[in-house]
């Protein structure tokens, strides 16, 4: 962030450094779909009905496919723009006609498309399940996860699996109308709604590339990208407590005068950044979690999301470098790494998480 001082005595009023809320609206449609949409019941009828599906798939289609690029990443079961296409609930049978309760959410995928294991864990089941068709089951803790319908298996039961690990191929064994992905989350083996299981993992789950990027601002604004980032104050030292920050001053000396900033943490918020956030991303706390979350609003708020996904790192910093000193690009003179440092630094984190 902008370093935005305040002399003792005399508020240094200066400009807001976000701009104003400017939504990138296929970022918004293809993830609100995914993610957003699919948690608000209120919401899932709509969401879920044909209408709204063909509509989607019209807006979302020209997105870059980030996810399903690297296997242990993704936390997602299938395609990241695979439409739902029926909810979990009670609903009309679309074989026998009879009103049945459907105890999973169905991705509408091409055939063969990947089916990926949401979680790391061990496979209870491979094989085929009476109206599932062929069917995976991964027990992760007390939760297990249910891919259903299969065209094949890629894995054996009892063995493990990594996060994202590509388990099965969609298909429409069973009784099932056309090619898709049943997909169920069970709680000590009885099914649950995935809306929120879904909203968790992919709220957790940035591409290679988002995630290369936010490493390299958290090494940009604060000197390092490792978990210590996440707890540097503005001036040095570093704090323990994230439900206080970042509203604490911090004072030092600077040039022989006596500073103050609220700065903190890997991204280097200001307090007024964490006023404005916390209920729209309706943050607990300070945490490495919700600092991430501030960020990548920030890059969003600044349609920036595409660029990074794209790997467009020039892109990128143009248009955020009000936001982050530490950016080439802008006049604020607070130490902002060159163009050829990002460059090096994004490559490297890069090579590492890809
Ligand atoms: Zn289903």
């Amino acid at each position: 962030m902008r370093l935005v001082i305040d002399f003792q005595g005399s508020k240094n009023k200066s400009n807001n450094v976000l701009t104003a809320s400017n939504p990138d609206w296929k970022y918004t449609i293809a993830t609100g779909i995914l993610v957003v949409a699919m948690v608000v019941p209120q919401l899932s009828d709509w969401v879920e009905s044909q209408q709204f599906v063909k509509y989607l798939q019209t807006r979302v289609g020209s997105l870059p496919k980030t996810t399903g690029a690297s296997i242990s990443r993704i936390a997602f079961p299938t395609v990241a723009n695979a439409p739902v296409t029926s909810g979990f609930g009670w609903r009309q049978h679309p074989i026998t006609g009879e009103r049945k309760f459907h105890t999973g959410i169905d991705f509408a995928a091409s055939l063969g498309a990947p089916i990926y294991a949401t979680d790391a864990g061990i496979v209870e089941f491979a094989g085929e399940k009476g109206g599932y068709g062929n069917t995976v089951i991964v027990k992760h803790t007390s939760v297990s996860t249910l891919y259903g319908h299969a065209s094949k298996l890629y894995v054996t039961t009892g063995q493990r699996v990594a996060r994202g690990q590509m388990i099965a191929a969609v298909g429409s064994t069973g009784m099932s109308t056309g090619p898709h992905l049943h997909f169920e989350v069970r709680v000590n083996d009885k099914p649950q709604n995935p809306r929120p299981y879904l909203q968790h993992t992919a709220a957790n789950s940035y591409s290679p590339r988002m995630r290369a990027f936010l490493a390299t601002i958290r090494w940009a604004e604060t000197g390092t990208s490792g978990s210590l980032s996440y707890r540097k104050l503005v001036f040095n030292g570093t704090f323990n407590d994230f439900s206080t920050h970042p509203r604490i001053k911090q004072c030092a000396p600077i040039n022989g005068k006596r500073v103050c900033s609220t700065a903190a943490g890997a991204y280097q918020m200001l307090d007024k950044s964490w006023y404005d956030l916390q209920p729209k991303l309706n943050l607990t706390n300070f945490s490495p979690a919700s600092q991430d979350k501030m960020a990548v609003e920030y890059i969003r708020r600044n349609q920036a999301i595409a660029d990074v996904e794209a790997g467009n790192l020039d892109a990128a910093l143009q248009k955020l470098a009000r936001v982050w000193a530490s950016m080439p690009y802008n006049n604020y003179n607070q130490n902002a790494k060159t163009l050829e440092q990002w460059r090096t630094y994004y490559q490297q984190q890069l090579a590492y998480r890809g």
